[in-house]
């Protein structure tokens, strides 16, 4: 039991603390909300839902721009914040606010286009109508966040959700509440009337009481263990579930490929975040023809790549302790299978730090090449040819993104479409999720559905399809008073419409 701060008032209530995970300081104490909190929490949003959506696009969207504009002007502040909650170096902390930022105002300003009303074709059978479509908003979504990137992987639900006109309960990670507390008190700086997005803290209990209660869709991103859980309990209600799970993403280097800028991608994409990224690098397949040259060039980036708690830091600790438990289970057992450790091995592991460690020589059944480690690690492995690197890649449960080093563009686009991934970027790492107009999700135990871009506007929807009778019908049909000539004609319409012969 604790004390925490509601409504001016002290109260004595079950609570948790967050700690920074270089120092171990208490950062915060926060309220572990139970089911009757979330399910007072949903129903004033269901309120404030309506106030919200009945706002329009314009004043949506610039209430939506304030909130980013307020977000950039604070970014000390939030970065501060997210660095002390998550431990990732302050220049990391304000990349990761700017890309969030960047799809905030991605989704602002073209709510409207992607989601707004429009005429499509009746066709000629139902030429007599006019048609529209317009996607209409759910109502509440419960966002259900992780830790590793407290504010750009939320926003990718939240920001959607709020341009497509639906108020939001957001869970962030038990890891990381002060940065959810802080978005969620800026955006209610610029939107004072109504809770239209609010905040419920705690850890599975409180993620389960909100994939319980009666929201309109859940969009959960965390682990696919959890989205297992998060799924059976939404099945109750039928609650729709958005999955954005972990990954285990393949990197190629074909022949041609620039090595120097492979080498950079593959050890900033390994490392960076310390590694505790859905979309790090964690399997790199390298033709023969360039495999040794490769290695040696990644081994000297990576080999230079220090985590620490000073500005210096190329990377910080570990977030999640139990996650270093992982790591280092990973990289036993790619050395007990006989894997050799290129830079680093068992020492690399300093708790709360990992050094960065290169596998090599690892067997495509060992942990390490299986199961999303989540660490500064990875696993390079020789390969005949690109199809052969493909066939590898595309051997996992998981398939959330990837990326392709190949000179040639059109060999690069043929292996970036033969991926099993969601997405792939050619020639960079995580290019894709920059792109705020290019959906992001998974196949497998990445997850299912889409954030980002108009899809992930789409996913906060509903469908609504209406037509209006224009003038009278040429063919007398959804009547009882259909006669045999009606028939007759609607026989010789389809005859000449669908009946030629197709070869
Ligand atoms: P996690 O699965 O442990 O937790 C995620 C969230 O679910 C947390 O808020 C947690 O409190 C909540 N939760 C836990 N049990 C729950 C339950 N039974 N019911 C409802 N909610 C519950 O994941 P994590 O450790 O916070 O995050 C790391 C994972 O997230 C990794 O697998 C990573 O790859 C993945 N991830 C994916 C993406 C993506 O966009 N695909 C982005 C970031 C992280």
């Amino acid at each position: 039991m604790g004390t925490v701060w509601a409504h001016g008032q002290a109260r004595q209530v079950e609570t948790f603390d967050t700690v920074n995970p270089a120092t171990s300081e208490v950062i915060g104490t926060f309220a572990v909300h139970g089911r009757a909190e979330v399910e007072s929490a949903v129903e004033r949003a269901r309120e404030a839902a309506s106030w919200w959506a009945g706002l329009g696009w314009k004043n949506r969207q610039t209430r939506l721009l304030a909130w980013k504009s307020h977000m950039i002007r604070y970014i000390g502040r939030l970065a501060e914040l997210v660095h002390n909650e998550t431990g990732k170096p302050i220049a990391d902390a304000q990349l990761e606010i700017f890309l969030a930022v960047v799809h905030l105002d991605w989704a602002a300003r073209n709510a409207r286009r992607v989601l707004g009303p429009r005429r499509v074709p009746s066709g000629i059978t139902a030429i007599n109508l006019a048609s529209s479509l317009e996607y209409a908003p759910l109502g509440v979504i419960g966002v259900i966040g992780p830790w590793n990137y407290p504010v750009f992987t939320p926003m990718g639900s939240i920001a959607y959700a709020l341009a497509a006109g639906n108020a939001v309960v957001f869970k962030p990670s038990e890891f990381t509440p002060a940065v959810g507390g802080w978005l969620v008190s800026s955006f209610a700086d610029v939107v004072p009337e109504h809770p239209v997005l609010q905040l419920v803290t705690g850890a599975a209990g409180t993620g389960d009481a909100l994939a319980r209660s009666a929201v309109d869709k859940i969009s959960f991103t965390g682990s696919a263990a959890t989205a297992r859980k998060v799924m059976a309990a939404c099945a109750d209600n039928l609650t729709p579930l958005v999955a954005e799970c972990g990954g285990k993403d393949a990197f190629l280097v074909g022949a041609d490929a620039d090595l120097d800028a492979a080498a950079d991608a593959a050890a900033w994409g390994a490392v960076s975040n310390a590694g505790q990224t859905c979309i790090g690098v964690e399997r790199v397949y390298v033709v023969e023809s360039v495999y040794h040259t490769f290695l040696e060039k990644l081994a000297e980036r990576m080999s230079g790549a220090r985590p620490g708690d000073d500005r210096e830091s190329a990377y910080g600790p570990m977030t999640h302790p139990a996650q270093i438990d992982i790591v280092e289970d990973h990289v036993a057992d790619a050395l007990a299978r006989g894997g050799r450790a290129v830079i680093g091995g068992m020492q690399s592991i300093r708790r709360p730090y990992v050094d960065p460690v290169i596998l090599a020589d690892v067997p495509e059944t060992s942990l390490s090449v299986q199961d999303e480690t989540f660490g500064p690690t990875l696993t390079v492995t020789k390969v005949a040819d690109l199809d052969e690197g493909v066939a590898l890649a595309n051997a996992s449960r998981y398939a959330l993104g990837a990326s392709v080093f190949v000179r040639s563009k059109k060999r690069a686009l043929a292996v970036a479409r033969a991926m099993r991934s969601g997405m792939t970027s050619i020639n960079s790492v995580i290019g894709y999720a920059t792109v705020p107009a290019l959906p992001y999700g998974g196949i497998g135990d990445s997850g299912f559905g889409r954030i980002h871009g108009p899809d992930g506007l789409r996913e906060f929807t509903r469908a609504k399809a209406i037509t209006r009778v224009r003038m009278r019908s040429p063919l007398n049909l959804t009547t009882l008073t259909r006669s045999d000539k009606d028939m007759r004609r609607l026989l010789s319409v389809a005859t000449l419409l669908h009946g030629k012969r197709y070869r």
